[in-house]
């Protein structure tokens, strides 16, 4: 299932040399209940950068509608993304589940 809504930016901050811990909020947030999930955030309203880049999902508040994201400002899309205060950002959301769902392999790895 791909969903996209625009997230409201709660707070943002450098937690270390280049590390962000970003927390935005939307009912997205309902739709969350696995590990290893992940949004695609659109960083800009314009063609560029053109790809949204992946940031995996770190913790969730259902009761708060807000999740929390820590990422590395390294290239163009995450350093543009480090510049964003409490403001609009839009965002697609992607499960990940697909990814482990084989029974072939679950029995290869256990
Ligand atoms: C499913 C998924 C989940 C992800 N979750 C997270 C997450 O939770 N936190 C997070 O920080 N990143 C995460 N990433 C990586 C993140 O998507 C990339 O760091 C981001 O797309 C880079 O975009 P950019 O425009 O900043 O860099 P680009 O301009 O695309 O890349 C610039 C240069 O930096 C290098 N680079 C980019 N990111 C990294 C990195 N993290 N480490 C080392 N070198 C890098 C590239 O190889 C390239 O040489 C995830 C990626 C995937 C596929």
């Amino acid at each position: 299932m791909i969903r996209q809504q625009h997230m409201k930016i709660v707070s943002q901050q450098e937690i270390a040399k280049r590390i962000f811990e970003l927390t935005v909020e939307g009912d997205l947030v309902n739709d969350m209940m696995a590990p290893g999930q992940f949004v695609h955030i659109r960083v800009a309203d314009s063609y560029e950068p053109l790809l949204r880049r992946p940031i995996s999902v770190a913790s969730y508040d259902k009761e708060k509608q807000q999740f929390t994201m820590i990422y590395r400002a390294e290239g163009r899309g995450t350093n543009l993304l480090a510049e964003k205060s409490p403001a609009m950002a839009s965002m697609y959301w992607v499960r990940l589940a697909t990814a482990f769902r084989s029974k072939k392999l679950r029995k290869k790895l256990i």
